[in-house]
C-alpha cells in the first residue's frame, strides 16, 4: 500500500494524516470545508514542531512529512488513487453512508475503505457498498501520533484478507492493533462514553466540582487525564453521538446521555475545538480552568 486517503481533516483527521504521511505514505486528505483543511495542515505542523523540540523528529523529517500530504475539498477526487481510505468525519451515520456511497463509485475496486467511526455499525456502512468484504473499522485514538492503540473492527461481511492487510498496516504505523467485533461502541467507547456520562451526571446533580470529578479519578484511580477533561479533548458532539447510537443499539436506558451534555451541545460549547466546555480553553489547551458556569 501506497496511497492513502483520509477523509475529514479535523480532529482525528489530521493526527491520522500525520502518522501516515511521516512513514512515508502519500496522503490524500479531503474535507469539505477548505478552513478544516488548512487548520489540519497547521496543527500537523505545530505537532511536527513539538516532536522536533522533543528530538522525536528532524527539520527533513518535517519536510518530508508535509511534502506527503495533498489537500481535496472533493471526496471522490481525493479516493481516486487509494490503496486505503480511512474516513474520519463527523460522527453522523447519514455523513458516513453517504461518503461511502461516494468512495466506493470512486476509488478503485482494489481500495480497502476503513471508518475512524466511534460507534457506528461497520456492518451497516459496508451494506452500503458494493464492496462489503472490504469495508472495516480502523479506530485510532486521540492524539493519533502518540496514542498506540488502533482497535480493528471487522463487519459482518469483512473478509479476513481485509483484516490482515488493515492489522499489518497498523504495525507499519508502530501502533498496535487490536481485534474486536462489530456491537455499538466496539470495546473502547462501550466501556469509556459510560464513564464519562456518569461524570457529567455527577456534575449535573451538584454531587461535585468539575476539578473535583478530575482530581478524584486522575488521583484516585491513575486515570491520565479526568473523564470531564477527556470529554472536552474528544469533543463533546463527537461524545453526545456515541452516547446516542449506545442507547439505540442496546436499548438499554442506562445509555441515556445526560442532560448537561445534550444542552452543552446545544450550546455549542464542544470542547477544547470550540475553546470552551466543561473547561475553557485560551491559547493553551494544556492548562484549562473550569469554564465560568462551573466555577463555584
Ligand atoms: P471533527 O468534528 O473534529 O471533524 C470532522 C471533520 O469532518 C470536519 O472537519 C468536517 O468538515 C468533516 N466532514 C463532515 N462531512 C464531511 C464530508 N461529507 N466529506 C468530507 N469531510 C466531511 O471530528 P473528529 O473528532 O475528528 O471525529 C472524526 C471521526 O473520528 C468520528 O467518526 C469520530 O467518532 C471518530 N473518533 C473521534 C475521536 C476523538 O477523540 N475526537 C477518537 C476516535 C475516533
Amino acid at each position: 500500500m501506497k496511497n492513502i486517503t483520509v477523509i475529514g481533516a479535523g480532529t482525528m483527521g489530521n493526527g491520522i494524516a500525520h502518522v501516515f504521511a511521516q512513514k512515508g505514505f502519500s496522503v490524500n486528505l479531503a474535507d469539505v470545508s477548505k478552513d478544516a483543511l488548512a487548520k489540519a495542515i497547521a496543527i500537523i505542523e505545530k505537532n511536527l514542531d513539538r516532536m522536533i523540540a522533543k528530538q522525536k523528529a528532524t527539520g527533513d523529517e518535517k519536510r518530508s512529512t508535509l511534502a506527503n500530504i495533498i489537500t481535496f475539498t472533493s471526496v471522490s477526487e481525493g479516493v481516486k488513487n487509494a490503496d486505503l481510505v480511512v474516513e474520519a468525519a463527523t460522527e453522523n451515520e447519514a455523513v458516513k453512508l453517504n461518503i461511502f456511497r461516494e468512495m466506493d463509485k470512486s476509488a478503485p475496486p482494489h481500495a480497502i475503505l476503513a471508518s475512524n467511526t466511534s460507534s457506528i455499525s461497520i456492518t451497516k456502512i459496508a451494506a452500503v457498498t458494493a464492496r462489503p468484504e472490504k469495508v472495516i473499522g480502523m479506530h485510532f485514538m486521540n492524539p493519533v501520533p502518540v496514542m498506540k492503540l488502533v482497535e480493528v473492527i471487522r463487519g459482518y461481511a469483512t473478509s479476513a484478507d481485509t483484516a490482515l492487510a488493515v492489522i499489518t498496516l497498523s504495525k507499519a504505523l508502530d501502533k498496535i492493533p487490536t481485534e474486536v467485533n462489530d456491537y455499538p461502541g466496539f470495546i473502547s467507547n462501550r466501556i469509556l462514553m459510560p464513564m464519562i456520562n456518569e461524570a457529567a451526571y455527577s456534575l449535573f446533580e451538584g454531587v461535585a466540582g468539575v476539578e473535583a470529578i478530575d482530581t478524584v479519578m486522575r488521583l484516585g484511580m491513575a486515570h491520565p487525564m479526568g473523564p470531564l477533561q477527556l470529554a472536552d479533548f474528544i469533543g463533546l458532539d463527537v461524545c453526545l453521538s456515541i452516547l446516542r447510537v449506545l442507547h439505540e443499539g442496546f436499548g438499554n436506558p442506562k445509555y441515556a446521555p445526560c442532560p448537561l451534555l445534550v444542552n452543552m451541545v446545544a450550546a455549542g460549547h464542544l470542547g477544547v475545538k470550540s475553546g470552551e466546555g466543561f473547561y475553557s480553553y485560551r491559547a493553551d489547551s494544556r492548562t484549562p480552568v473550569p469554564s465560568a458556569r462551573f466555577r463555584t
